[in-house]
């Protein structure tokens, strides 16, 4: 049976990454040595992490003036490290369309509490259950204000943000963790990406930072491991970091890179999500909580059965047939079908062949 893997992270990863990494994993390049055993100051890894660096900076055009990173404690870490860096005694907007961005945003309160600085709740979807987008007035924003942070996919939910909204000159900090690399986003029109490795990078335990310079602390103040700058200087090799995870990154990279870049990635994407946007659509079985096309995530996407015991009977049955991980989030119940880079076209034409399969056993009944 083949099984397809619809985790939304960690989560599937290309097969041909998963076999070069085989064929690498008792000697790596003729060095006698795995690379999981490989000193993290030898030239090997530092050929390691200089590539993937550079091929990432080529995949999404990273401008010259900002700093790639590759850092320890998940996306989760950086709810922390973004306002003890950025915030600077002023005011930081959040957007809160998603149950991440919620997070970040309950972590600089807690934070305000012992630092200088003055967490702003932006907008909220929460009253809706986060199925959309939010508005606001971009110019109630203080120009003077540290950051605007939003999350440009919203994993759990499945909403994401194409257009970058307007900020009042106020740098956008982004939460890009489940759709890096995914969709093409202009990189100079942040002053900050952030992205856990383990939904369309690589495997959990590395977590990718792209920030402008000029944000970085001029004089270390803080705890060396929360620092950007000392991060920065030391070139992510402050301490011992996750070599693993970052050279499987590497070579997902690459995987983008020969498959034809991430124009090409997002076209592929594209066509996966809207095979399945399309089917629900014309279904009067299956449901898409997210009612704005322009706002649904190629990446995750959330469907429920006309009720829960259906919901329920479906992910039991699809399991059974090898569509694996589709339960919606706990949160949110239903389904969730998380299609990121390395998920194949296979797998969604599967599905949808199953979803049919299921609606005329099930409907009316
Ligand atoms: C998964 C996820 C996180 C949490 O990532 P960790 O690496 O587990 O801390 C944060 N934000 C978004 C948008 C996510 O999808």
């Amino acid at each position: 049976m083949t099984i397809y893997n619809f985790s939304a992270g960690p989560a599937v990863l290309p097969k041909a990454v998963l076999e070069k990494a085989q064929a690498d994993m008792l000697d790596y390049r003729s060095s006698g040595m795995s690379v999981l055993e490989l000193s993290h100051r030898s030239n090997e890894f530092d050929a390691i992490i200089k590539e993937a660096e550079a091929l990432l900076r080529e995949l999404m055009a990273i401008p010259d003036n900002y700093k790639v990173l590759f850092l320890q404690g998940g996306a989760s870490t950086q709810f922390t490290m973004i306002p003890l860096n950025l915030a600077q005694g002023k005011k930081a907007y959040y957007h809160v369309a998603g149950s991440w961005g919620k997070k970040a945003y309950t972590e600089a309160l807690k934070l305000a509490k012992s630092i200088p600085m003055q967490p702003e709740l932006l907008a909220s979807s929460e009253e809706h259950k986060f199925s959309l987008i939010p508005l606001y007035d971009s110019s109630a924003i203080d120009p003077e204000a540290a950051y605007v942070h939003i999350t440009t996919n919203n994993t759990i939910e499945g909403t994401a943000i194409y257009d970058l909204p307007d900020t009042n000159g106020v740098p956008i900090v982004a939460d890009m963790s489940s759709n890096i690399l995914a969709v093409r986003y202009q990189v100079d029109q942040f002053g900050m990406i952030y992205a856990g490795a383990q939904k369309n990078i690589g495997p959990a335990g590395v977590t990718v930072v792209i920030i402008r310079e000029d944000l970085l602390n001029k004089e270390p103040v803080l705890s060396s491991m929360l620092d950007y700058s000392i991060q920065a200087k030391a070139e992510s090799l402050y301490n011992t970091p996750p070599v693993y995870s970052i050279y499987i990154a590497k070579l997902v990279f690459e995987w983008i890179k020969e498959l034809g870049g991430l124009d090409q990635m997002e076209v592929v994407n594209r066509e996966k999500a809207g095979l399945l946007y399309t089917y629900i659509e014309q279904s009067p079985f299956y449901n898409n909580p997210i009612k704005n096309p322009r706002e649904r995530s190629i990446a995750n996407i959330p469907f429920t059965t006309p009720n829960e015991e259906l919901d329920k009977k479906f992910v039991k049955e699809a399991e059974a047939k090898g569509f694996k991980n589709i339960k919606g989030h706990r949160s949110v119940g239903g389904m969730r079908a998380s299609i990121y880079n390395a998920f194949p076209k296979e797998g969604v034409v599967a599905l949808i062949d199953f979803m049919k399969e299921f609606e005329s056993h099930n409907i009316n009944k």
